[in-house]
């Protein structure tokens, strides 16, 4: 039997830079994650990445390798038994979000990558292999931060780099109009014409009302999707934003574990079911998560670390795109491929990556 023998656990500052686009919003900012390399008796190693912890980096690197020590020796196949003994650790059975579930994916994605590895197949097709390409998005280039002029230019770009798909924000700082909110989304669809699919995220931004009033006003621009337009844990609120408008509503990312997904479909809060795979707790639970939605007819999609979550994706009936956030591609010598505005999946065994040496090196915290 295959057993978990030992892990490393490494704490970086990742640039935060717009390779799509060069048009960060802030020069020189960088996003806190961690990394893991989980390693197996028989010279396999698991990697995975963690975030989401901000100035409490280092309070999660620590949860990772205390939950890390209780894996050691584990057959790296229980996953189930392995979550569940991590689970009771914390005298909760039946949960505990925060940075136990943070730390929880990190373990959880790198067993996967090793299974992967151990049977030299990519994880896609673990989990089912329903696509080897998906549509995917270019993200975190259309940012509210942007005036007009540079929203438009970064547009432009996105356009020639051949993607199809892309998504901009709305809620935009200081004290928009609607008229003003209207406005930055139309002077993008000016840009790339009314056949690319543009999606909007609010981040959580309004009120359910203001979802509304602004909703239908933008609703002849033409949006793909309008993405977490009030707080995310507001099910009654948003199922009325839903109920109101015509433009496809989406949201899920900032909810943790499963159930409250669960809520969410009962309550019929969003049409478009998005999923943090780190918030979530890997692989294991997005693929529960993607199965609730499409027993309730409900596409899915994916947030954040196309690199990953292109697997998940391609590997479910009801994968509708993947979200193309380029924040994790320099830490990997290689990345999937983008060919006609879709993803290539890796056909190298789990995750099918490998961390760029000389970039964990120059990011270490
Ligand atoms: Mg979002």
């Amino acid at each position: 039997m295959m057993k978990i023998k030992s892990y490393e656990a490494i704490a970086l500052n990742v640039p935060e830079e717009d390779p799509l686009a060069n048009m960060p919003e802030e020069e020189g900012r960088t996003r806190p994650v961690v990394i893991l390399r989980l390693l197996t008796d028989n010279g396999l190693e698991g990697i995975a990445v963690t975030f989401y912890a901000g100035k409490l980096n280092g309070a999660l690197k620590k949860t990772l390798e205390q939950m890390c020590e209780l894996v050691i020796g584990e057959d790296p196949f229980r996953i189930e038994h392995i979550v569940a003994n991590l689970r009771n650790s914390t005298g909760d059975p039946t949960g505990a979000g925060g940075m136990f579930s943070l730390a929880l994916s990190a373990i959880d994605i790198a067993l996967w990558d090793i299974k992967g590895k151990f049977l030299e197949q990519p994880l896609y097709k673990l989990l089912g292999g329903h696509r080897d390409r998906v549509p995917t998005y270019a993200s975190g280039s259309l940012r509210r931060g942007l005036t007009d002029d540079q929203a438009q230019e970064a547009a432009a770009t996105l356009i020639s780099k051949g993607f199809k798909q892309m998504k901009t924000q709305m809620a935009l700082p200081g004290d928009p109009s609607p008229a003003d909110e209207v406005r930055r989304v139309q002077v993008i669809r000016d840009v790339i014409g009314p056949d690319i699919k543009l999606m909007c995220d609010i981040n959580q931004g309004w009120r359910p009302e203001q979802a509304i009033d602004i909703g239908n006003r933008v609703e002849d621009v033409g949006l793909f999707w309008l993405e977490d337009v009030t707080r995310a844990d507001d099910y009654q609120g948003l199922a009325r934003v839903t109920k109101s408008l015509k433009t496809p509503i989406a949201g899920g990312e900032y909810l943790y574990g499963i159930a409250p997904f669960h809520q969410m479909i009962q309550a019929h809060s969003v049409d478009i079911i998005m999923v943090d795979i780190i918030r979530a707790g890997g692989v294991t639970q997005w693929m529960k998560i993607a199965g609730m939605a499409e027993a309730a007819n409900l596409p899915i999609v994916s947030h954040v670390m196309p690199e990953i979550l292109v697997h998940v994706v391609a590997a479910c009936p009801n994968g509708l795109t993947v979200e193309y956030m380029p924040w994790m591609l320099e830490l990997f010598e290689e990345t999937p491929e983008i060919v006609d505005g879709e993803l290539v999946l890796p056909n190298k065994p789990g995750l099918g990556l490998k961390f760029d040496e000389k970039a964990v090196a120059l990011f270490k915290a």
